[in-house]
């Protein structure tokens, strides 16, 4: 967090606030400057004993919304002003134009303010700048006699190499990147300006996926048909780009196979992921986030499941999974300039809205929707639903799925926590509601109008009953959570299958 001290201001903050207003606005309203007349406005009286006004803020927002902004918040900028006439009050006075991303939702709404009548009044004032994405903000502090319009001047400034900093984000390295969930997160990165670099081998994707991704967003992403075991050629890419994180999807991802397979299995997902590491520390890469997934939590003890709930896996897929989450915490703990993001995906369904990009796995698929949307093409004849006497709702195994932009979007959220924070962060990704099988291909039938012919067929071996997500941690620490149901889920699955038939 940076903070800006301006000292003397009694004068004229008009000249200061209206600058920066005017810089705001024509800012296509992406920063939007809240006077001090709204819920969380702070007369002098509201401070209680020996607090300063940043607590003061706290604790009303805390009064007011419930969010306990100490825990969970992180203010980019704080905008300090300290008033001559309450130098001698003996409280640590203080205006604060305060930042807080990730609660943005609950705040007044900045929107209707009209900023032809900001006033300033004489006492102190509690701004709210809204900047979205700031990373950081930076203007000295003052020394006496400086006037205040050599302050405004330095906030424009700032705001301005701000603004010029928003428009080249981060360059992200996207191994796995024309995959399902990869191929929506490239989406997300572009719409959001970051540059994209994506290494896939084409082992579980096709490379019309690129130009796919381009369509939509109408921009552009370096691609490189690599593998990610080898380590020359990442390497080379690694010394040519300039890649400030990794989000590593690349993997085998089928549990039968890996039961089959367990060697492919190991050798592909183990080793992909350490050359990458190896690399990435070489070249001073040290933000990472990781597709994990929920099957490293087994059998779960309870309902929700948390991320502290014991890790138990039961296939060799799940455990490459546990296993780089483990070497992930070791690389963390030995080299503390390493900010990694564990992402524990639940059920991943659904398609981008344009229907150029879904999933579309080779041969008889293995999980539910897309053997559901093939049923409705006519691809296959009937889904079996895999066992109807669990202890559910009506007895057909209950899962947590979620829309894959939803998920592509978490990403962006872990991209940004890495970049401002150090440490391993470990979030389930999930919408925190279950829904069983018959439940699902209900909703598809209604949402789609079509017919999933299914019958009743034994359990499948290694299956548990319920599986979903509290995915408060999400919430609370990234700003994250799903805002896609279940229908929208249906509707996009079935929209790619017949865009793409
Ligand atoms: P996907 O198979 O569609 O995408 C993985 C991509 O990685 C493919 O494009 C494949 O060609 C590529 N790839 C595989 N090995 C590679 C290698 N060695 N070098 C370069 N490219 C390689 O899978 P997805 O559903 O998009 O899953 C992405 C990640 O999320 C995987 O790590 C998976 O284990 C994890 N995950 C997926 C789910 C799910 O249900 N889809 C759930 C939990 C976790
Ligand atoms: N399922 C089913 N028929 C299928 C595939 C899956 O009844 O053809 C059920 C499965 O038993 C589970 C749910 O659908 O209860 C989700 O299975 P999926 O393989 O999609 O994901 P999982 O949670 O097992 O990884």
């Amino acid at each position: 967090m940076k903070e800006i001290f301006i000292n003397d201001f009694n004068e004229n903050i008009d000249l200061v606030v209206t600058r920066v207003k005017a810089l705001l606005i024509n800012s296509k309203n992406e920063i939007l400057l809240e006077e001090n007349n709204n819920t969380y406005q702070f007369p002098g009286g509201h401070l209680k004993d020996n607090e300063t006004i940043e607590e003061c803020l706290q604790r009303e927002i805390k009064e007011e919304t419930g969010i306990d902004l100490t825990i969970n918040s992180k203010p980019f900028l704080k905008i300090t002003c300290f008033y001559k006439n309450y130098f001698n009050t003996g409280k640590n006075v203080k205006s604060i134009i305060y930042y807080y991303d990730i609660y943005s939702d609950k705040m007044p709404n900045f929107e209707e303010t009209n900023y032809d009548d900001l006033e300033i009044q004489t006492d102190f004032n509690l701004l709210y700048l809204r900047l979205k994405d700031l990373k950081s903000f930076l203007i000295q502090s003052k020394e006496d006699g400086t006037t205040n319009e050599n302050i405004a001047n330095e906030m424009l400034l700032a705001l301005d190499t701000y603004l010029t900093r928003k428009e080249k984000k981060m360059k992200i390295l996207v191994t796995g990147g024309l995959g399902f969930i990869g191929s929506h997160t490239c989406v997300e990165l572009l719409n959001n300006n970051y540059e994209v670099v994506v290494i896939d081998n084409l082992s579980n994707s096709k490379i019309d996926v690129v130009d796919k991704i381009k369509t939509i967003t109408n921009k552009s992403l370096t691609f490189y048909n690599e593998d990610v075991c080898n380590e020359e050629k990442l390497e080379e890419i690694f010394s040519k780009e300039k890649i400030d994180a990794v989000i590593h999807f690349a993997g085998y991802k089928a549990v039968g196979e890996s039961v089959k397979e367990p060697i492919m299995y190991y050798e592909n997902n183990l080793i992909s992921t350490l050359k990458l590491l190896k690399v990435m520390k070489k070249y001073n890469c040290k933000n990472f986030v990781f597709s994990s997934s929920a099957t490293v939590y087994g059998s779960p003890k309870s309902l929700p499941i948390k991320e502290d709930f014991p890790l138990k896996t039961t296939n060799p897929y799940g455990t490459t999974k546990l296993m780089i989450e483990n070497i992930l915490k070791d690389l963390e703990a030995s080299d503390k300039d390493f900010s990694i993001a564990i992402l524990r995906y639940f059920n991943p369904i659904g398609a981008h809205k344009s229907g150029l990009l879904g999933e579309n796995p080779k041969g008889i698929p293995n999980n539910l929707m897309p053997y559901i949307v093939r049923v409705a093409n006519k691809e296959l004849d009937i889904l079996s639903i895999f066992g109807n006497d669990y202890d559910t709702v009506d007895g057909t195994g209950v899962r947590d799925y979620i829309h894959v932009v939803d998920l592509a979007k978490g990403h962006l959220k872990a991209i940004e926590k890495v970049a401002r924070d150090k440490g391993l962060f470990t979030y389930n990704l999930g919408t925190g509601k279950g829904y069983s099988v018959l439940e699902l291909v209900n909703t598809f039938m209604k949402v789609n109008n079509v017919d999933v012919p299914y019958k009743i067929v034994d359990r499948r071996p290694g299956d548990i009953a319920s599986c979903y997500a509290d995915a408060t941690k999400a919430y609370e620490e990234l700003g994250w959570k799903a805002e896609l149901g279940i229908e929208e889920m249906c509707r996009d699955a079935y929209n790619f299958i017949k865009t793409n038939k």
